[in-house]
């Protein structure tokens, strides 16, 4: 029997585990807790929930209730889990954290193709397929042995994310695009501001609430110079964004004829041009503070955040440079990454991860070729994402609709996304018949 090695017993090796295990295919799952803990675990389940017990919208409606749909329909393990587990949480999906990790490592450590061994890897392993999904909070010698794979500048450590908005929420006519002294393409959205303007934004963010952090690490990551939030930039001196992130030279406001006072440029995240990146504004502000802060900026008095921006400790991998968006290694077919460490951010981000890496795992174990859902389901969004991004500070991606090919025709804005969930449903119909003849749900019965 075909023997695959996972690394990593979280949300996205369990959903790995499990998509080859049910296809017959023998597993080897390597877990090091509980002998060695990360600085946010607690037990020694598989499939812990570190943080929060929500796992976001179930509604179709929304991204994350898509995603978890796609999710269902291919098989998801961690989703049946949660159904079990689940407390009444509104539209979001709860869970009893307890409750659903112990479910979890009941149903992997049960399944006869299944053997988990509690111990930590400390090198990237030669047998083959293999899948490493240590998540955010990777053992340090591990670590150690993936940069040697990637290339120290392709593995980063920690999260310094700016918000993007949905390109749909911009108020175009109070922008102009225009790069820094007209070099290159006019790549960039300004965002300019009067002198008045600019006072008022900085009183704003410099008086604005930080979210509250889960690690020490992460309370001291706004001292990496390399990483540092906007509202820590702002609190060094009331102009010194302007000589910076914020930096009006070359720029002439075509509303004006002038230069602006300060400018905030936002950068295209992804090919269609659907998503736009705040540059320069990594931070740790609350989200309800982002919200306020960032819509007095002219042009984002509407924006729709389709990520939010959050310092943290994660280590990541940057997928442009190193995978395919069927999770393996652009130079070793057999080598799968999955979950947080390919540049998805979620829990269910990275069980669905863990979902295809599994399944391209059996498939090159059996001599197939692997398969990815299409770019126009959330799943398919989210590696097509990681895998061809084309901007050069990668940073980690949710499921949001901004994600999603536009749609072409003309339809009322409200009805877009709409449009996007059938089409999403469509095209994930299609892919599960194309790829397995049917649309299954075998995790359904598989938990007593
Ligand atoms: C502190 C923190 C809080 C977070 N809170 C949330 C939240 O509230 N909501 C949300 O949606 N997302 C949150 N995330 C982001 C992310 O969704 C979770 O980290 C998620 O668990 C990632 O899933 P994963 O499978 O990639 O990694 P994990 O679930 O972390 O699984 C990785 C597993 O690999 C094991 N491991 C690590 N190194 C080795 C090794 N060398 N050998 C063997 N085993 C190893 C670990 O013990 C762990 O069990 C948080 C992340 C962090 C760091």
């Amino acid at each position: 029997m075909n023997n695959i090695t996972i690394i990593g017993g979280g949300l996205a090796g369990c959903e790995a585990a499990f998509q080859i295990a049910i296809k017959g295919l023998s597993v080897r799952l390597y877990e090091m807790r509980p002998h060695i803990m990360t600085g946010a675990h607690r037990s020694g389940n598989l499939g812990e929930l570190v943080c929060s017990s929500s796992l976001k919208s179930n509604s179709p409606s929304t991204a994350h209730g898509l995603l978890k749909e796609e999710m269902r329909t291919m098989g998801s393990i961690i989703l049946d889990c949660a159904a079990k587990a689940s407390v009444p949480g509104g539209d979001a999906l709860c869970v009893d954290r307890e409750k659903f990790g112990k479910l979890v490592t009941q149903v992997i450590e049960s399944n006869p193709n299944i053997e988990v061994i509690r111990q930590e890897i400390t090198d990237i392993p030669l047998d083959r397929p293999c899948v490493i999904a240590t998540g955010p909070l990777t053992s340090p010698a591990l670590a150690d042995s993936i940069k040697q794979l990637t290339g120290a500048n392709h593995l980063h450590f920690f999260d310094a994310i700016a918000p993007s908005v949905d390109s749909e929420s911009i108020d175009y006519g109070k922008c102009f695009r225009q790069s820094r002294y007209d070099k290159g393409e006019a790549a960039y959205i300004n965002c300019p501001m009067t002198h008045e303007e600019y006072e008022a934004f900085i009183d704003a963010l410099v008086g604005a609430r930080i979210a509250n952090l889960h690690l020490e690490e992460e309370k001291n990551a706004r001292y990496f110079e390399g990483c540092l939030p906007v509202e820590v930039i702002a609190k060094r001196g009331r102009d010194t964004l302007t000589f910076g992130t914020m930096k009006p030279v070359g720029l002439t406001d075509p509303h004006t004829g002038r230069r602006p006072h300060a400018v905030v440029q936002l950068r295209q995240e992804n090919a269609d041009g659907t998503v736009y990146g705040l540059v320069g504004f990594q931070t740790q502000l609350r989200q309800s503070e982002q919200d306020r802060v960032f819509r007095m900026i002219p042009g984002l008095e509407h924006a729709e955040f389709v990520q939010y921006g959050a310092v943290h400790r994660n280590t990541y991998i940057d997928s442009p440079n190193v995978l395919t968006s069927a999770l393996h290694t652009k130079l070793d077919k057999g080598l799968f990454f999955a979950g947080q460490m390919v540049g998805v951010e979620g829990y269910m981000e990275s069980a669905a991860s863990g979902i295809v890496a599994g399944i391209n795992a059996s498939r090159i174990a059996t001599g197939q070729s692997v398969v990815v859902p299409p770019k126009e389901t959330i799943i398919g969004a989210l590696l097509d994402y990681i895998a061809n991004c084309p901007i050069d500070d990668f940073q980690p991606m949710n499921s949001n609709f901004g994600i999603l090919p536009p749609i072409l025709e003309k339809h009322p804005k409200k009805m877009r996304k709409e449009l996007k969930v059938e089409r999403a449903r469509k095209a994930m119909r299609e892919f599960s018949e194309l790829s397995w003849g049917s649309a299954p749900n075998p995790a359904r019965d598989s938990v007593s």
